[in-house]
């Protein structure tokens, strides 16, 4: 069986939020710290297998015990989801052979952006199959998601086990736009086209009150409070979605908010670091 770990789940800037003085931000010890979201994959044969390369990759490995990366991930180009890359090169990690499976689009912004591209010459990265890759006893599938794609179209992730799938979709614009895209109504009928019992949700906002006058069609996601009334309550045959991504100003970083009671009284869940899934 194959294990998968949550090593973060904060949106791209992390928390706390450089430069935010508001109260989510303030006064806020080592244990509220939180890291870009990022994921593990263990198969059974020992194989280690990353998903998104975080500025935090030295705090998140640790949730590991820090074993070696065979394989990395990639999901899209925004902040949070590849400002670590450098982190395998000779400065740190001095990496090599790193299998890393991207989009041709994700691939192409990898060779024209030199700091990148220089990892590759110096084989920290080798570019690995896609959009399916099959380690051991797991299979990873990328599945295109409508996302702003200023730098690179954007994937969900979907692991599959022996026993149990899991998705991956941390940034995605609306709900329409994803379900139209998937000819589906509901998120019921996406996530059981996409055959997963697990799914991790873009949760970035509760909703649009924290942007606090920007523009909701500048960082476009949907809000928690809409999945929620898209979903309603937890039926007994529902697969278990798990909300992450949170950005700094998002309520559910609080375990006593209310929000965080809405959410779990209607049988979902929020993601937390070092959480595990066996698949
Ligand atoms: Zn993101
Ligand atoms: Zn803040
Ligand atoms: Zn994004």
């Amino acid at each position: 069986m194959a294990v998968v770990t949550l090593l973060g789940i904060a949106q791209d800037g992390g928390r706390p939020q450089p430069g935010c003085t508001r109260p989510c931000c303030k006064n806020l010890g080592n244990e509220d710290l939180r890291s870009p979201v990022s994921l593990s994959v263990q198969t059974s044969g020992g194989k280690t297998i990353l998903v998104e390369a975080t500025r935090d990759l030295g705090r998140q490995l640790r949730f590991i015990g820090n074993p070696p990366i065979e394989h990395l991930i990639l999901t899209h180009a925004h902040l949070g989801h590849v400002d670590g890359l450098g982190l395998f090169g000779r400065e740190t990690m001095s990496a090599r052979n790193i299998q890393l499976h991207c989009s041709p689009s994700m691939q192409s912004l990898v060779k024209k952006t030199p700091a990148w591209n220089q990892l590759l010459k110096q084989n920290v990265f080798q570019f690995a199959s896609f959009p399916r890759i099959e380690i051991d006893d797991v299979v990873v599938e990328f599945h295109l998601v409508p996302h702003r794609d200023e730098l690179s179209d954007t994937h969900a992730i979907i692991v599959r086990g022996k026993s149990n799938s899991l998705l991956f979709l941390s940034d995605h614009d609306t709900w329409r736009e994803t379900l139209h895209a998937n000819e589906c109504d509901t998120i019921r009928e996406f996530l059981a086209k996409l055959n997963v019992d697990i799914a991790l949700l873009d949760g970035t906002f509760w909703s649009g009150d924290e942007l606090q006058g920007r523009d909701m069609n500048v960082v476009p996601h949907p809000t928690v409070e809409e999945s929620l009334e898209r979903l309603g309550e937890r039926l007994e045959k529902d697969p278990q979605i798990v909300f992450f991504h949170f950005n700094h100003t998002n309520p559910l970083h609080n375990v006593d908010s209310k929000e965080y009671n809405i959410l779990t009284e209607l049988g979902w869940d929020v993601g937390f670091e070092t959480q595990q899934f066996i698949l």
